[in-house]
């Protein structure tokens, strides 16, 4: 590498402006990928051959990797980084396009499909009014009499707690009181005292998680916001019962401030497909494909707010 010579590839670069004392600046293309530097003036490259990002000066590997001029580097191999990185690209834009494009059918979708409280009341196969408040009931079900099914308090893992363990028949005949306030969706191996994910026996179903209203993207404060996350909420889980096919089995208000929607595992494709969009539905990407994470029971006080989770509506 000369003195003068650019280290980068010019072709590569976007936005590129020269300066008067010889230096260039252009898009970063490592904060690009990540979503930044729309301006397109982060990269700085001297005169003599140097460069470096200003936002984030531990970008200086990814930006080499990414545009770098690496005489080391075979032509084929380079032509197949080229092709890679523009279906990378693509695949990006894609992604993005189609995240807009159910954020912005979104306020039709929820009118379309919108579901009252009461209606999901009546509509539930269990008679929740009566049974809103007993896990018990919940777990039995959901899940089959020799089950092994975890429940208890997050931290409840480890030998010390192989008892939080049981099947679900065992789980019927445990007071109230001792059940909860957690449960993961998904049955266990026996002998299991750790919630791992390869001790997993089967996971027969998904949690969705809406805490944050889905047109907003904003957690609920005040009473009419939760109202408003419900009833969003609620209308995404009928149009993915109904026009999706997904199967429900149960939905849960947590006493604070979200929702949880119990459905079957779907197909895998579906759920692929749904993860690309699932951030501009509202829902908790997070939990999605992590059967051994816990989730809130009905009947249990919530620790902050005081409030009693319930269910509204189960099968049977
Ligand atoms: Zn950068």
């Amino acid at each position: 590498m000369t003195g003068t010579s650019s280290t980068l590839d010019r072709d590569r670069l976007e936005k590129v402006k020269h300066h008067p004392c010889g230096k260039i600046t252009a898009r970063c293309p490592a904060c690009h990928e990540e979503g930044h530097d729309r301006t397109g003036n982060h990269l700085v490259e001297f005169a003599s051959g140097k460069f470096s990002c200003i936002a984030d000066p531990a970008h200086t590997n990814r930006i080499w990797e990414l545009v770098g001029i690496r005489d080391d580097v075979d032509p084929r191999e380079r032509r197949r980084w080229n092709r890679e990185e523009k279906e990378r690209r693509r695949r990006e834009r894609d992604r993005v396009r189609k995240m807009e494009r159910a954020k912005s059918a979104l306020p039709s979708l929820i009118e379309k499909w919108k579901w009252s409280p009461d209606e999901v009341r009546d509509d539930s196969p269990t008679q929740v009014d009566e049974y809103a408040h007993k896990p018990s009931v919940f777990i039995s079900s959901l899940f089959s009499p020799f089950d092994l099914v975890w429940s208890g308090e997050v931290f409840q893992s480890g030998e010390a707690h192989s008892d939080r363990w049981r099947t679900v028949s065992a789980w019927s005949e445990t007071p109230a009181e001792k059940i909860g306030p957690m449960i993961t969706p998904s049955t266990w191996k026996g002998g299991t005292f750790s919630r791992r994910r390869e001790n997993i026996m089967e996971a027969p179903f998904i949690v969705l998680d809406f805490d944050s209203i889905p047109t907003t993207g904003r957690a609920p404060e005040t009473p009419e916001e939760k109202k408003r996350l419900a009833c969003e909420s609620l209308a995404i889980t009928r149009w993915l019962r109904e026009k999706c096919d997904w199967s429900l089995s149960a939905i849960l208000w947590t006493g604070s401030k979200s929702l949880h929607v119990w459905f079957e595992m779907p197909p895998e494709d579906h759920l692929e497909a749904l993860r690309e969009s699932m951030t501009a539905l509202g829902v908790d990407p997070s939990l999605i494909g992590r059967p051994e994470h816990p989730s809130r029971l009905p009947g249990m006080t919530h620790e902050k707010t005081g409030g009693l989770s319930r269910t509204l509506w189960l099968q049977r």
